[in-house]
């Protein structure tokens, strides 16, 4: 059921000529399941050359045309997801339910970019002479190398891929080498659709390796990352040495704020769901859980008790609603962190632990009186872990949820219209979400400040991302 993995270079599926290749796991077992090929330097220098000609060719097809192509890929991965959501259950552990979730919600964003590829307008700017003309055009910026990662194969690559279609640029993918069938499933839909050679790439390899060539590579113009804040800086830094456009989607460490006033129920409902959805390793999770002091034992009552009655196991059965972790370094990860916390004097109210031997499966895990200097009040946990702590007054959680150098989400219960004003206005994030969970539509700007990154993976914002403005003046003769 798990097919054979291949890169997609110059409109061709390929193994490489590398030879190299790795072991890609199966979370819920540990067991071998496939083989990721590595891309080889002749093999980048080619789709290199690839999306060169295939930029040629793209810049000049009408945003029409665009359009209509990427709807039909659109269409295509639709009718593909019940096939898909198990492959990517089997590399990645996430419930299927969650894996068919993410296959249909690609052909939302496809088909919204597409939409919107034929809207990038520009402007004319009243001259100061008659017989003047200023005109204000979008280009698309050029080829694109694209680094993606393994917790959501096809949503981090699809937001990338139609944000640089829509604007008329090629893309080079490296995929999540953990998890790349689905990832390699997404471009098929693309291929399938006819995109035309080297407009759409894929590729795997050592990550390092293959950043470091195409970054500073003069072909590349624009460079988009998902991944940890560690990793985007040092790429930003290797794109900014070589005066490269770049979008980083980079980690967070969510505030989720629970005032006085909040309905307890709503919150603890819609918090414990998303904190625990696809094992809590998503860049956006609600991680800081800062309770009102008068509310604070009966929201982790809720909070426990929704915990509790998850359903962990393998993402293929069916009532299954966490699946294990992606790879063995998050469940050490989730190890640490806990005893981290527990010698500092945290209290573990449920989990806490890995369970069994088999796979990587860690136990759904609330942790209360968590003292600030832990290191999960401070790093991005990325895991199923939920340090609830107390505070009094609107201006200590204000400042608590702005304490830390990451600004992507921030949560917030509350019913009264001032205090959603308020906490609207004085969280440092880049998304705010009050009273629900509502980030990460197609049409809505995706992206954090501070050290969670800059740009935006949604909305009109993420289109602008490849898209440089041109200025022609001209007199008449
Ligand atoms: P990691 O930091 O080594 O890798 C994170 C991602 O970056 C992976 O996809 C990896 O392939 C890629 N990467 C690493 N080094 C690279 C390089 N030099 N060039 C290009 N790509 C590179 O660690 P990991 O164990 O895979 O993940 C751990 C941490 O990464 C998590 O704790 C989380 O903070 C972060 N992460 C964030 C997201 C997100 O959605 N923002 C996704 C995955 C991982």
């Amino acid at each position: 059921m798990y097919p054979k993995v291949q890169m997609f270079i110059a409109g061709e599926w390929t193994d490489g000529t590398s030879g190299k290749s790795e072991d890609i796991l199966n979370p819920a077992t540990g067991q071998p399941i496939g083989k990721t090929p590595h891309a080889s330097r002749a093999d980048l220098d080619r789709a290199l050359e690839a999306a060169k000609a295939g930029f040629e060719v793209w810049r000049k097809t009408s945003p029409f045309d665009r359009y209509k192509l990427m709807r039909k890929a659109a269409d295509i991965i639709r009718s593909r997801a019940a096939e898909i959501a198990p492959v990517m259950t089997m590399e990645q552990g996430k419930p299927v339910v969650e894996a068919q979730g993410e296959t249909m919600l690609a052909g939302d964003l496809i088909d919204w970019f597409s939409e919107e590829a034929r809207r990038a307008y520009g402007r004319i700017v009243p001259p100061r002479m008659g017989n003047v003309s200023q005109l204000v055009t979008k280009e698309p910026v050029g080829p694109v190398a694209a680094f993606t990662p393994w917790n959501f194969p096809i949503n981090q690559a699809v937001r990338k891929i139609s944000a640089a279609l829509a604007a008329g640029c090629s893309i080079i993918v490296k995929g999540p080498e953990e998890t790349p069938a689905s990832c390699m499933e997404l471009v098929r839909a693309y291929a399938d659709a006819g995109i035309p050679p080297g407009v759409v790439q894929l590729v795997f390899g050592v990550p390092s390796e293959v950043s470091e060539y195409l970054i500073p590579h003069p072909i590349i113009r624009k460079i988009s990352f998902t991944g940890s804040t560690a990793v985007g800086k040092h790429l930003a830094a290797l794109a900014g040495l070589h005066m490269k456009r770049v979008t980083m989607e980079l980690g967070g460490h969510a505030p989720a704020i629970v005032f006085a006033d909040a309905d307890l129920d709503n919150a603890a409902k819609v918090l414990s769901a998303n904190k625990f959805r696809n094992a809590g390793q998503v860049c956006v999770s609600p991680t800081r859980f800062l309770v009102h002091e008068s509310v604070y034992e009966p929201f982790v009552d809720k909070f426990v008790a929704a915990a509790k009655s998850l359903k962990v196991g393998n993402g293929l059965d069916k009532d299954t609603r966490m699946g294990p972790l992606a790879n063995p370094r998050r469940v050490d990860a989730m190890e640490g962190l806990v005893s981290d916390a527990v010698q500092r004097g945290a209290t573990v109210r449920t989990g806490g632990k890995r369970i069994g031997n088999e796979g990587f499966f860690f136990e759904p895990t609330v942790l209360t009186d968590v003292p600030r200097d832990a290191r999960i009040m401070n790093e991005e946990p990325f895991g199923p872990l939920a340090p609830i702590t107390s505070f009094r007054s609107y201006d200590e959680v204000v400042a608590e949820a702005n304490r830390l150098p990451y600004g992507l989400a921030a949560y917030a219960y509350t019913t009264s219209t001032k205090t959603m004003q308020a906490i609207g206005a004085d969280v440092e994030s880049g998304m705010v979400s009050i009273n629900h969970h509502g980030l990460a539509l197609p049409e809505v700007p995706f992206g954090g400040i501070k050290d969670s990154g800059y740009g935006s993976e949604g909305g009109l914002e993420a289109i602008e991302g490849y898209l440089n403005t041109k200025f022609v003046t001209q007199a008449s003769a």
